[in-house]
């Protein structure tokens, strides 16, 4: 061996960048696809004939071998590429045919290269001629070379013209050209020419990886008009020059007694004012050959953001919004969602509602799962997605079927999310374009920048829209208090003419009960007076009996005459200056018997240095005789009752003259809390109702019910306050309750 050889340096670059690719293609996809495995077996079959190329430039391989082995792989990796192309470009299944056809190119191959048969050097011998056995193995090479390429440059043609997905199409343009590289390569391996060989294949195998690994690639079509633009632009220029050349030359030469330079300057002006309409004319033979946009992006930024900001009504939002994108882009359909939120049995997920768009009747609504990686992609990469992405992108893999099939039931080409500050709110769906280009980077850019606008106008008119569904709760909820109100107002009356008849019917019976009992009442009193009544002491009992059942009637018939004359109105005050202090002791002796009866213990403080108030003492004396009486009536025996005077100041319990308050308190069983005011209502007992009539002061004996009625009506006549407290009503622990009665110092007529 002398020194190092030059044909081993390429073997060397090519083990190191297909071990390099290898290690890439494992570590970014962990081979969990077939066509990454494929691609895999693709990059080892050519490590393995790297090292093999680079052993044999070494010449460390038997001559057989290296005489063999570039054919021998050829085969494998054209066999292998041709399965890739079929996956990565979904041209469908490979056919047994093929199978086959690659298991016979193999084999034929190998019997007449290897010739394990030990066939003859000369297959066929005729006088003129003879076929040799390695010239029928170089055909069947190349032959089978031929068809293998043939087919897969055909499928590769074939899925970019065939499909309306953009990202496949472009992903097609890519592979066409690796495969274009990669056949030139091994059409120079079949003429021996490895070195040059090698150079095209490396490139062309790491684009093919390149591709496999990356779903989005760039946009070829920019590319493409880019270098066409480049190569019209300088093919122009050249043919201008040329042309001025030529004239120049004879001019410059009949023009000798001029300046030189003078002339060379006015060619050089002549042909620079050219350079304008030969850009001109190179941009209209780009854009026939390779028709890109054919709209200014800021005008329609402009003229989109003017026309969507106002709009308040989401429906012509989205008439606006679409109808407009589709008329800068050309696109044959599309349709704004709005995006909501919604948890519907413990499951998050997001409604897409269809708005009219560019048709008349809206899609159906759809449902993304809050986890879903289709859902998950809008809020975390906050940017367009291309339908095909769906198809070649690993993430969409683990979507729910349901979700896949509505979005292509949607025939979309691109959704375009739109945000507001935290939110996800729309989606743009749009259908390919008329032209049936793929959506480029620049158009995907520009729907980027509408969608933002479209945001802000989506939320004002959302705003709006709830404000709207707000305002027309409050008026559903407005009618229906307005007719609550009305039946109340029935109800009212109802209860007042019910009211009526109580107090009409009190008046009417105590009115007419009065006089009998008079009556009664006089003759009893002459039976008790008649001596021969007093002198048998069975009949004078029985009547001190009917006299004391007369007088408690009397008491009752008093009541309702006083309830009466409260209810109408007609309670007329005889006012005077009253000592309260004199007035209560007068009402606690007439029921001195009651607190011996019941062995209870009064107390009474303060109620000497008491001011005088104006007032009408009948009336006063019936307010806290029933207070003391209900005192007594709801105190167990051995009880105590207290009544306690205070001075109000004036100022305080919005008394400008200041005033009393009289606090009757006992020991007895309370009231419960929910009753403190339903007590003052004439008829309302809390009691039980067979403790009737068992006698004015017994334990718990209830009476009509009409005493507490009867003393805030008085108190109200006095414009002052009646009141009840109590911790609660329990008739084990009795916590008692207690009465105020708060009144003016001055009284004042309404
Ligand atoms: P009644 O004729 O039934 O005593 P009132 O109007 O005087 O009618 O009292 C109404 C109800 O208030 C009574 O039935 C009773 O339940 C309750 N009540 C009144 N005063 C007291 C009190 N001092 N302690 C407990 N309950 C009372």
């Amino acid at each position: 061996m002398n020194g190092f050889p030059l044909s081993a340096i390429l073997p060397i670059v090519g083990v190191l960048l297909y071990a390099l690719a290898l290690v890439f293609l494992v570590s970014r996809s962990a081979l969990k696809t077939a066509i990454a495995r494929g691609m895999a077996l693709c990059l080892g079959l050519l490590i393995l004939s790297s090292t093999l190329a680079l052993l044999a430039a070494f010449e460390l391989l038997p001559e057989a071998l290296a005489g063999y082995f570039p054919s021998l792989f050829l085969i494998l990796i054209g066999a292998n590429l041709l399965w890739l192309t079929q996956a990565v470009l979904q041209t469908g299944r490979l056919h047994w045919p093929w199978i086959l056809l690659g298991v016979v190119w193999l084999a034929g191959w190998l019997t007449l290269a290897l010739n394990p048969f030990a066939l003859p050097d000369t297959l066929l011998k005729g006088h003129t001629w003879f076929i040799a056995r390695a010239n029928v193995a170089s055909l069947v090479l190349a032959a089978g070379w031929v068809i293998f390429m043939a087919r897969m440059l055909f499928l590769s043609i074939k899925a970019s013209r065939l499909t309306t997905q953009p990202l496949i199409k472009n992903r097609s343009h890519y592979w066409v050209l690796a495969l274009l590289a990669y056949i030139a390569g091994d059409l120079l391996l079949l003429f021996y020419l490895y070195d040059a060989a090698y150079a095209l294949r490396l490139p062309a195998i790491l684009l093919l990886t390149i591709i496999i690994l990356r779903p989005y690639m760039p946009d070829i079509r920019q590319m493409e008009r880019r270098a066409l633009h480049y190569l019209v632009m300088t093919l122009l220029t050249a043919i201008v020059l040329l042309v001025g050349l030529f004239i120049a030359v004879p001019l410059i030469e009949r023009a000798r007694g001029y300046n030189p330079t003078l002339v060379g300057a006015i060619a050089a002006l002549f042909l620079a004012a050219l350079l304008p309409p030969v850009r001109n004319l190179s941009n209209k033979i780009v854009e026939h050959l390779l028709p890109g946009r054919k709209y200014e992006p800021n005008r329609v930024l402009r003229e989109y953001s003017q026309s969507v900001s106002s709009i308040l009504d989401p429906e012509l939002l989205a008439t606006v919004s679409v109808g407009m994108i589709s008329e800068a882009i050309e696109i044959q359909s599309g349709c704004l969602f709005l995006v909501e939120f919604e948890t519907e049995d413990s499951i998050s997920r997001y409604r897409l509602q269809g708005t009219r768009g560019m048709g008349d009747i809206p899609p159906d609504p759809g449902f993304l799962s809050l986890k879903g990686p289709v859902a998950t992609y809008f809020l975390k990469e906050r940017k367009p997605l291309p339908h095909t992405s769906l198809g070649l992108d690993e993430r969409f893999q683990a979507s729910d079927p349901e979700e896949l099939a509505w979005l292509n039931g949607l025939a979309a080409d691109v959704y375009i999310p739109i945000y507001t500050k935290e939110d996800w709110v729309g989606l743009i769906v749009l259908g390919p374009k008329l032209n049936g280009l793929p959506y480029f980077e620049d158009d995907l850019d520009l729907l980027g920048t509408l969608a933002d606008q479209t945001a802000v106008a989506l939320q004002n008119a959302r705003l709006v829209e709830s404000l709207m569904r707000l305002n027309n709760d409050f008026r559903r909820a407005y009618a229906a208090m307005e007719q609550a109100n009305r039946h109340l107002k029935q109800m009212n009356v109802q209860l007042e003419n019910l009211d009526r008849t109580k107090s009409d019917f009190i008046s009417v019976a105590s009115h007419e009960l009065r006089t009998p009992l008079t009556v009664m009442r006089g003759y009893n009193e002459m039976l008790l007076e008649d001596p021969a009544i007093n002198g048998n002491p069975f009949h004078s009992k029985l009547i001190k009996g009917i006299y004391s059942g007369i007088m408690r009637l009397h008491e009752i018939v008093n009541s309702m005459l006083d309830m009466a004359s409260i209810d109408t109105r007609s309670l007329e005050l005889k006012v005077e200056s009253v000592s309260l202090n004199s007035l209560i002791k007068m009402v606690c002796d007439g029921v001195g018997d009651s607190f011996r009866e019941r062995d209870l213990q009064l107390e009474i403080e303060n109620l000497r240095d008491l001011p005088q108030v104006d007032g009408d003492p009948e009336a006063l004396k019936k307010v806290f005789y029933h207070l003391v009486i209900n005192a007594i009536k709801y105190t167990p025996d051995g009880g105590k009752i207290t009544i306690t005077g205070v001075t109000v100041s004036p100022g305080q319990m919005n008394l400008a003259d200041g005033g009393v308050e009289i606090i009757v308190a006992d020991s007895g069983i309370g009231i419960h809390q929910d009753y403190l005011d339903l007590i003052f209502t004439k008829f309302y007992q809390t009691g039980e109702l067979a403790l009737h009539s068992t006698g004015k002061v017994k334990f718990k004996g209830a009476g009509p019910g009409l005493g507490l009625a009867i003393a805030r009506g008085i108190v109200d006549a006095h414009r002052g306050k009646i009141w009840a407290e109590s911790s609660g009503h329990d008739e084990e622990k009795c916590p008692g309750s207690q009465f105020h009665v708060v009144l003016p110092l001055h009284y004042r007529e309404q």
